[in-house]
């Protein structure tokens, strides 16, 4: 079997490094908030271009953390797609605060900024106050924040961009985590830059923002460990973790680079019998998934059954909007035509750095191979 997301080529290919990284942990014994912490949040800071990152426990605190820091309360509007994980809406749920789903675009998947704004102005007809927008750079794609900026700066909105699929990627010379007045990411493993557990960060250039989210980050501390100014969480990332991300870190653009070939090749052999990637000028994917669309008159389950009988996995990100959940369901959304048609048409390849060549033949040949059948069911 091809493997969805290949995490054992890249741990063999530097596995004497993490040994020694790991070691160095066991041998120092600062488990917790060690000093690989703050080497690792100084070296994410340089790359993505911003004065501050925290590290903390996962993606979705990372998420919390930002919206406990700008006290979002019951009665806020927070503005987030309705076509991604549910994280982003679940944490906006969990401050009792309600998520309004906007629809994405076409060609991109990320956020509409002409949905954007049919939310915003439905959010008011309900006497909710807008208070800020949530765009995710979905797989891997930094959104279109040169759109969304005016739209929120003129309703008064802060951007909170959730980067857990886009760390690495770039859009108009500026790279992702550094979008919107904070930013997030996840290092769960099956991510671009993904740890060996549960791991997140969050990035802003406001120093008074980076201060209130490292007391929330330890039960809301205050000068020192056992002074509580603020009702917090235990949201800190692991020193191991931080010791195995910073040797990722060290192959990670060149991962990147693999990571863009493998796109093209995918792009190159299927262009023409399905709807592959579209990325904007201007913009570098992380390429967190290779996600093709399927015409809709194909039985998408069946190409599935066909590839996972092949031995090629597939995966579908995501089979239906946040606002067709259950848990969801009940929160206001703006028109959501075009998640709907893509939650029934999407598909995710294999992807990761280490693909090669011939197996990736194999992939695109297995696809094409369960079109010509399906085809040839329809037409006989
Ligand atoms: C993975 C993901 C998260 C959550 O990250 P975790 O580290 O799994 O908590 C949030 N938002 C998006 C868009 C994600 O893909």
């Amino acid at each position: 079997m091809i493997s969805f997301i290949d995490l054992q080529a890249q741990q063999q290919r530097i596995r004497p490094q993490l040994d020694a990284a790991i070691s160095r942990v066991l041998d120092h014994g600062q488990y917790i908030m060690g000093p690989e912490i703050f080497e690792l949040e100084q070296k994410l800071s340089q790359y993505a271009g911003v004065k501050h990152t925290i590290s903390c426990s996962n993606g979705t605190d990372a998420l919390a953390l930002v919206l406990m820091a700008l006290g979002v309360k019951e009665k806020d509007a927070i503005f987030v797609p309705s076509f991604t994980f549910a994280a982003t809406a679940e944490v906006v749920a969990w401050l009792g605060a309600t998520p309004v789903f906007v629809d994405v675009l076409p060609d991109t998947y990320n956020m509409d900024p002409e949905s954007l704004q049919e939310a915003i102005d439905l959010a008011k007809s309900l006497n909710l106050h807008p208070k800020g927008v949530i765009p995710v750079d979905l797989f891997g794609q930094v959104a279109d924040y040169l759109k969304i900026e005016p739209i929120a700066q003129k309703e008064g909105l802060w951007i909170l961009s959730d980067a857990a699929q886009s760390f690495g990627a770039t859009y108009a010379g500026k790279k992702a985590g550094s979008w919107g007045h904070m930013a997030t990411t996840s290092f769960f493993p099956a991510k671009p830059l993904g740890c060996y557990g549960e791991g997140g960060a969050i990035f802003t250039n406001d120093t008074a923002l980076m201060e209130a989210i490292c007391s929330l980050r330890i039960h809301g501390q205050g000068v020192h460990k056992y002074d509580n100014v603020r009702v917090g969480m235990n949201g800190r990332l692991e020193t191991i973790q931080a010791a195995i991300l910073l040797e990722k870190l060290k192959i990670f653009d060149e991962e990147l680079t693999l990571r863009q070939k493998v796109a093209d090749y995918y792009t190159h052999a299927l262009k023409d019998t399905v709807v592959t990637p579209h990325v904007l000028e201007n913009s570098r994917s992380s390429w967190a998934q290779y996600t093709i669309q399927l015409p809709s008159t194909l039985d998408r389950e069946k190409v599935a059954e066909h590839l996972r009988d092949s031995g090629i996995p597939t995966a579908i990100y995501y089979h239906k909007g946040l606002h067709q959940q259950p848990a969801y369901a009940h929160y206001p959304s703006a028109s959501m035509s075009t998640t709907e048609v893509l939650s029934n048409t999407v598909l995710s390849l294999p992807m990761h750095p280490y693909l090669t060549d011939a197996v990736q033949d194999n992939i695109i040949r297995g696809l094409l191979h369960a079109f010509e059948i399906q085809t040839f069911r329809l037409v006989g």
